[in-house]
């Protein structure tokens, strides 16, 4: 039996009234034919709400049991879906994670997806079951505890079923109906895309675009699942979403493919330290062990044998980051005169492949935002993207400013 993978978000399944109209889009994939995977999101708001009372209990909460508490939430919309299908005569099960089972690492609250056996969910399909609802987001460790794959990380339990049961195509179904040049959000002047490059989607996953989480992207590039992200609010027939898949597949396309943003950054600088081989060793190493996110770097120039170093992370792990680099300058690791955190940045980046083979891009980035009056903070490229971290205030300013000058609504 052909098989498709099914991933509906927490707008999706919001109420309801949300599931019903789901489970009915589910029900016509069985009506033609086939098999299905269903993984559901919790109800939207709810993976928040629990995130928040955890934090409530302390601020160094044992991740385990974060795990435990913020995973329940698919857990209700699973078996909500599954009966929802069942009074439609279809005949559905629902599956947590550790029912799959869907082995993950141990590490909380990121874990990453180990194996997929098919055998548990197979017989059951053997034995006329036609729809698998799979609570999306959790796994079990080694250790037997449940563990979650990341905020979004349902995208992510979606591709991988799809990759493990070699599903026709992976539909990720959520509030808006594709990629669009940018969060639609932000300028009505965002574009649908029709199709979008692995590599593409995945800096514009990586670089905030939260409508696909980046290891989702990862694993479809890798195991060449046919992805589809499409509205579960439109009708049914006019609802062709945007096809992620190889290069090779896009004929024509602009050399910026899109813009992202990350609201919630901070730029931290270390003053005054000293410019000898084994600095940067020094303070990074301390700071991934401490699992701080860092992305951009720029060491200052030297001056006498010092120098500051400035780097940009998640503004959420500004106090963790500040910990590590006090208890390194405590263990006489590294000696600095102080730490400046900027709490008040945000990222803006342009992402497209036509960048490695066009001239200029960064140039004409620079230029309209130094028309907007927008001071650029700290730069970093790569072959398909260039990315600044600006004042936030200035951040949706930027993106419409950025979307205008690439004319990027309109097609290639
Ligand atoms: P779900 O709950 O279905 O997983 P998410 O909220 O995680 O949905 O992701 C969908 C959201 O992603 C959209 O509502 C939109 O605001 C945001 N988004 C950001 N960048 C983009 C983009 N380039 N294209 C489409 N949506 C985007
Ligand atoms: N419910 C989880 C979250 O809000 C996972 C997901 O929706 O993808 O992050
Ligand atoms: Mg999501």
């Amino acid at each position: 039996m052909p098989l498709l993978v099914m991933k509906f978000g927490g707008t999706s399944v919001a109420t309801l009234d949300r599931i019903r109209r789901a489970a009915k889009r589910v029900g016509r994939e069985v009506a033609n034919g086939y098999d299905v995977i269903v993984i559901v999101s919790a109800m939207s708001g709810e993976t928040n709400k629990l995130v928040g009372f955890v934090e409530e209990t302390g601020p160094f909460y044992d991740a385990r049991e974060y795990d435990a508490v913020v995973s329940s939430g698919e857990n209700v919309t699973a078996g909500l879906m599954a009966l929802t299908l069942q009074e439609m005569d279809v005949p559905a099960r629902s599956w947590q994670g550790w029912q799959v089972p869907l082995l993950t690492t141990d590490s909380h609250a990121s874990a990453r997806i180990e194996e997929i056996p098919t055998d548990n969910l197979n017989a059951k399909f053997g034995e006329g079951m036609k729809v698998a609802v799979v609570a999306g987001f959790q796994g079990i460790s080694p250790e037997g505890r449940i563990t979650t794959l990341g905020r979004g990380g349902s995208d992510t339990t979606a591709v991988a079923f799809a990759a493990a049961f070699g599903a026709e195509r992976c539909d990720i179904y959520t509030d808006v109906d594709g990629v669009y040049t940018t969060d639609p959000r932000i300028t009505s002047k965002a574009r649908k895309l029709e199709k979008i490059s692995f590599e593409e989607m995945l800096e514009l996953a990586s670089l905030g675009a939260k409508v696909l989480q980046t290891r989702s992207v990862e694993l479809a590039m890798r195991y060449k699942v046919r992805l589809r992200v499409l509205s579960s609010f439109e009708e049914m027939s006019d609802n062709a979403g945007t096809l992620v898949c190889a290069e090779e597949e896009i004929m024509e396309s602009n050399v910026v493919a899109g813009v992202a943003y990350s609201r919630e950054e901070a730029k931290m600088t270390l003053q005054s330290v000293e410019d000898r081989p084994g600095i940067a060793a020094a303070i990074f190493g301390p700071l991934a062990e401490a699992g701080v996110n860092v992305d951009m770097i720029v060491q200052n120039i030297s001056d006498g044998g010092i120098t500051d170093m400035t780097f940009s992370c998640p503004v959420g792990e500004v106090a963790r980051a500040e910990k590590a680099m006090t208890d390194a300058k405590a263990a006489g690791d590294i000696a600095f005169a102080g730490i400046i955190a900027d709490t008040d940045v945000a990222k803006v980046s342009i992402v497209g492949i036509g960048m490695r083979s066009h001239a200029g891009v960064a140039a004409k980035m620079f230029k309209t935002l130094r028309d907007e009056g927008v001071n650029i903070k700290v730069i970093t490229t790569s072959e398909i993207k260039v990315s600044v971290l600006i004042d936030r205030k200035y951040m949706e300013l930027a993106v419409q400013a950025l979307h205008d000058a690439f004319e990027l609504e309109k097609a290639a």
